[in-house]
């Protein structure tokens, strides 16, 4: 198995090693509770305060304070209940506080969920007003101008999250100087990657959070200038000088402590250059491997660790399931369920078009990353834009390929289209064509040379026809008048059956009770079927989900059980070779691969594996109700599979 480059530094990063130490030492060797007043209890709260300081000479906080929580979603928390306390009060005494809650448009969701429910709770009634960015995701200033007078708190962030986009803070407060606004930066993603001096701002609250930066999940800390209103979030035993109770994360705070000293006494971390060397470099690969790749922030105007970008005709999915596969972690730019990419609101608020927010992956890495992985990271990019080539995903002629011939399913949405591909005669039927996959299926028909024949759509009704299809004939059969299954026959038998939204209880009598059903709907059926095997169909008495042990134990007893790699062939040929033989039958394909199967004497163990076990469940699904007992599923996927089973990845 190939080592894992880990690419979402955004998201987390590993832990430091030298953090790792100062965490096991602070848990065996320091273990006091700081508040206490006896030697164990006094060494610990000198490491605690060593780390305060070195926090606060780092982030130039002057005579603010700093405090340890749990993350930045609690420094949030704290900052908004202590500026929404303050305006209550003020309001209270009658001062005139201003009526709106402004935050960058792009803001991390934990800002506006805060706001609106602190605002809430505490019955304030103010309004929450969304800041907009330009096209390059910086906060619009004249726009900021125009709320100022009226603000009664500001929220931004020093960078963002998805796009890397720097922002300009100098000019954010320039802006605010004489509104009375209060202010808050999430100061997230800028730790170790922005110079920060925070005690010659205006910037009221910063949070921060340990795990953006080589620390441990769970610690965190929140600057609060000196004379900010404060309110704590929680009460007790007055620990952090009664800011924030509970006994303090001394573990988590030794790790951090153990990151600031890295970025203070420097050696550790890469320098600016060596960054934007880093990132030209994977710019420059991706730009190689996905031709028409754009870049969705100025690089000039983002931090050096991070590149978003989209890729026409191709979904943050399948871009993410080809990184995974090549062992390549990056993240989808946009919250990303299996069945459709959600728009980015970030890429939405910077006006970018539909498809580009909606496609977008983010790649960002952190300020410990070396030239040898920034390198091994660039080849294996260009591998995947090389599978994906090769599998007919971006319209350019492919050579060597396998040829796809058979059936093939493609969906969207839980939406089925089927093509049928005569290879020797190259040409193609589409049936019940989606408009947003006909880019798609261009390209895909255009790479491997085919032709389109003709588009069927079971949504028609008429008369019952036939016509010739290769060595293969096609047969209408009317459901009803406005509803047709089309048979695909081989003679006088028919092989498969497409009958698109129809329930399979609609087909008996039309369809033969062998023929394999391909629904045109997921709910129907999510591969494909027969309605022999649906009235048969019986409770399979093996499990059918294995993890790594019990398919170990299956290979030794059946050594005949064969391995079935469900990925698309892309994923497959992103994957570095050398792992153990597997049959190529993607879930695309199964319904083509179904009638061998079915077909052999034998019938030893399937065991089909995917990325995560959620497509090769779905394949032994199919298999089982057809009838063919020994399919299994991998549980987990490749993802969790045992070293010891070297399956490709
Ligand atoms: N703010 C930004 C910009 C972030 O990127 C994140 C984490 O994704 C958060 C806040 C929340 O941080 P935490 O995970 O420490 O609660």
């Amino acid at each position: 198995m190939s080592k894992e480059i880990y690419l979402d530094g955004n998201a987390t990063t590993c832990v430091l090693p030298a953090a790792i130490d100062a965490a096991v030492q602070a848990m065996r060797d320091c273990f006091g509770n700081p508040s206490s007043t006896h030697a164990t209890g006094l060494k610990a709260k000198a490491m605690m305060d060593a780390v305060r300081q070195r926090a606060k000479r780092l982030l130039g906080v002057g005579n603010g304070r700093i405090m340890f929580n749990s993350g930045a979603t609690e420094g949030i928390q704290t900052a908004v209940l202590s500026a929404l306390c303050a305006l209550r009060e003020r309001r209270e005494r009658g001062e005139a506080i201003g009526a709106l809650l402004v935050y960058g448009a792009t803001e991390h969701k934990a800002v506006p969920e805060a706001l609106a429910h602190w605002n809430r709770l505490l019955g304030l009634g103010l309004e929450l007003k969304k800041l907009p960015v330009d096209g390059d995701g910086r906060h619009d200033l004249a726009a900021l101008r125009a709320l100022a007078p009226q603000a009664a708190f500001v929220c931004t962030m020093a960078a963002n999250n998805e796009t890397g986009v720097v922002s300009d803070l100098v000019g954010i407060g320039a802006t605010l100087a004489a509104s009375k606004a209060l202010w808050m930066v999430d100061c997230v993603q800028g730790l170790g990657k922005l110079p920060l001096d925070l005690g010659n701002t205006r910037i009221d609250y910063a949070p921060f959070s340990g795990h953006k930066l080589y620390a441990p999940k769970g610690i965190g800390m929140l600057y609060v200038r000196e004379g900010a209103p404060y309110t704590p979030l929680v009460m007790g035993g007055g620990q952090e000088a009664g800011l924030r109770s509970g006994t303090e994360n001394m573990a988590g705070i030794a790790a951090l402590g153990a990151v600031l000293a890295a970025l203070e006494e420097g050696g550790t971390f890469r320098s600016p250059s060596e960054l934007h060397g880093f990132r030209d470099k994977l710019a420059a690969s991706l730009r190689a491997a996905f031709p028409g790749i754009v870049f969705n922030a100025p690089l000039d105007k983002a931090l050096p660790t991070t590149l978003n970008f989209s890729v026409p005709g191709l979904s943050s999915k399948e871009l993410l399931d080809v990184f995974d596969a090549a062992n390549v972690r990056v993240s989808a730019g946009s919250a990303c369920s299996a069945a459709k990419a959600a728009p980015s609101y970030v890429l939405d608020a910077m006006g970018l078009p539909a498809w580009r927010s909606s496609s977008a992956v983010r790649m960002s890495f952190g300020p410990l990353a070396s030239e040898e992985i920034i390198n091994e990271a660039c080849a294996r990019i260009e591998r995947c834009g090389m599978a994906l080539r090769d599998a007919g995903l971006m319209d350019t002629p492919v050579s060597g390929a396998v040829v796809p011939e058979g059936v093939l399913q493609l969906s969207l949405a839980g939406n089925h289209t089927w093509l049928l591909l005569d290879e020797p005669s190259r040409q193609c039927i589409v049936i019940d064509h989606q408009a947003e996959l006909g880019e798609r299926i261009d390209s895909l028909l255009h790479s491997h040379g085919y032709k389109l024949a003709a588009r069927l759509s079971t949504r028609d009704g008429g008369e019952t026809d036939s016509f010739a299809f290769g060595a293969h004939a096609v047969r209408r059969v009317a459901l009803d008048s406005t509803r047709s299954a089309y048979l695909l026959c081989s003679g006088d038998k028919v092989d498969y059956a497409f009958t698109g939204l129809a329930a399979l209880s609609e087909l008996a009598g039309k369809v033969p009770a062998d023929a394999l059903v391909c629904a045109g709907r997921e709910e129907v059926n999510a591969c494909c079927t027969s309605l022999r095997a649906e009235a048969q169909a019986s409770k399979a008495s093996t499990e059918l989900n294995l993890d790594s042990i019990a398919l170990a134990r299956l290979l030794e007893a059946q050594p005949q059980a064969v391995l079935v790699d469900v990925r698309e062939t892309y994923e497959q040929a992103a994957c570095i070779p050398g792992g153990r033989a597997a049959e190529s039958v993607p879930l695309s394909r199964l319904a083509a691969f179904v009638p061998g199967w079915l077909a052999a004497v034998d019938q030893p163990p399937l065991v089909f594996f995917c990325r995560s076990g959620n497509r090769s469940a779905k394949a032994a699904q199919c298999l089982r109700r057809l009838g063919y007992r020994n399919a299994y599923s991998l549980a987990g996927g490749v993802a969790l599979a045992a070293p010891e089973l070297a399956l490709a990845a």
